[in-house]
């Protein structure tokens, strides 16, 4: 049982108004909130020790390299990585896919297979299509269903000896589905072939461990997981790490530089070219300090009664529809009102105080699969509450009456 009393004090912003309403925050897949704790350790950064790191012979740099390299252990153990260096810093998601896809433009050639899914959010299509661009590689597509789930028997037939990476995220940012990666990691590996999840939607839900799921590389932001934007990672297995070329020159990831060569530093150093967003990095280990003091399973028996109770009562509005209906899923609630544009929805709902998502949600293969311009989508975070979920239907309720 989570203490939501005690939760909600930790979120200074949970108690703003918007339009003079209560403010109820229901875009966490966008981005999550930050507890005081993290806060705290931001204005410590700054207020105490902001120095550059793994440079300075003075304290400050000391202090800073050191709390920086002590959130690299926080976040190696949180997702089980088996070495520190396994855990490259990035600015997020979009980086940390870039730097696997331009670091693999050097390992494909001409009719190697890249198998991407039908549920992906933009920044885990674009990079692979530039990728097959540059090398001459070929992008399959895992088709999705009505439930908005991945047709897996499809994917077993997409692979074949060709097939050199797979791209899936762990949890649908649009839809909340939550994909059966443990199959589609084993049955790549039977072919030879790496993979990559994108763990952008699922680390707020789940505390996923890299060793026991075998994958490749797994990816994530930490303003997704109540840290700060700017910030994130990516986990490589050694063995692909040390194989795949920098993505970036600069200070930081060389040994040694001379014009004629240069050769560059051993890991986690030759991914992190130039300084680093410091205080994000030692910010994102408090906030999984911080997530972790309130624990994963209970976050997500909570939020799997918000979504419950949420779904419940959002399907008594008559005429909508929810997109996403998988079993498997995490607290997203993407949905429509029978002939009304979800954009119209979502100011009347931002008058009231709420903020939902409107939009595509960086998904349009996804919309257009629906044959929809995009959905209202409402994401529940732990902090989040029934009440507030009440206060949701009584919007859409209105905002109905408003549009039709
Ligand atoms: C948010 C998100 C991203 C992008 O994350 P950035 O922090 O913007 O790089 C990628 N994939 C999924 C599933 C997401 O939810």
């Amino acid at each position: 049982m989570l203490d939501l009393d005690r939760i909600r004090k930790d979120f200074p912003i949970l108690t703003r108004e918007v339009n003079g309403k209560p403010l109820v925050y229901f875009d966490n897949a966008a981005t999550s909130q930050t507890p005081q704790q993290v806060i705290d350790v931001i204005v410590d950064y700054y207020s105490n020790y902001n120095a550059n790191i793994h440079r300075g012979v003075h304290a400050l740099s000391q202090e800073a390299t050191d709390k920086y390299e002590e959130a690299r252990q926080i976040i190696q153990k949180h997702f089980n990585a088996k070495h520190a260096h396994e855990i490259i810093y990035t600015s997020g998601t979009t980086h940390s896919i870039n730097l696997v896809a331009n670091g693999f433009s050097a390992l494909l050639k001409k009719g190697d297979e890249i198998i991407v899914s039908a549920l992906e959010h933009h920044s885990n299509i674009v990079p692979w299509q530039m990728l097959c661009e540059r090398t001459g590689a070929v992008l399959k597509v895992i088709p999705m269903n009505q439930n908005g789930e991945l047709e897996i028997s499809v994917y077993d037939t997409l692979l074949n000896n060709n097939t050199k990476l797979v791209f899936v995220n762990h949890i649908s940012n649009a839809l909340g589905t939550i994909n059966p990666i443990e199959h589609i990691i084993e049955k790549a590996h039977q072919f030879g072939a790496a993979v990559l999840i994108d763990g952008a939607q699922a680390s707020p839900h789940i505390k996923p461990d890299v060793q026991a799921l075998d994958v490749d590389f797994y990816v994530t932001s930490a303003h997704k997981i109540c840290g700060p934007t700017g910030v994130g990672m990516l986990y490589g297995k050694e063995a692909w790490l040390k194989k795949l070329p920098p993505y970036q020159g600069g200070g930081e990831m060389i040994a040694e530089v001379t014009f004629e060569k240069t050769t560059y530093a051993g890991l986690p150093h030759k991914f992190e070219a130039g300084t680093p967003n410091i205080c994000g990095g030692i910010a994102f280990g408090a906030a999984l300090d911080y997530m972790n003091s309130i624990g994963f399973n209970a976050i997500a028996n909570y939020e799997n009664e918000l979504l419950e109770y949420g779904t419940e009562k959002l399907l008594e509005i008559e005429g909508l529809k929810i997109y996403g209906t998988s079993k498997h899923k995490t607290s997203v609630i993407s949905f429509n009102l029978d002939g009304i544009h979800p954009y119209d929805v979502g100011t009347i709902l931002d008058k009231l105080g709420i903020a939902v998502r409107t939009g595509h949600h960086c998904a349009q293969p996804i919309m257009n699969y629906f044959n929809i311009p995009g959905t209202v989508r409402a994401s529940f975070a732990f902090y989040n509450t029934k009440a507030e979920i009440d206060v949701l239907v009584a919007g859409v309720k209105k905002a109905k009456m408003m549009l039709s």
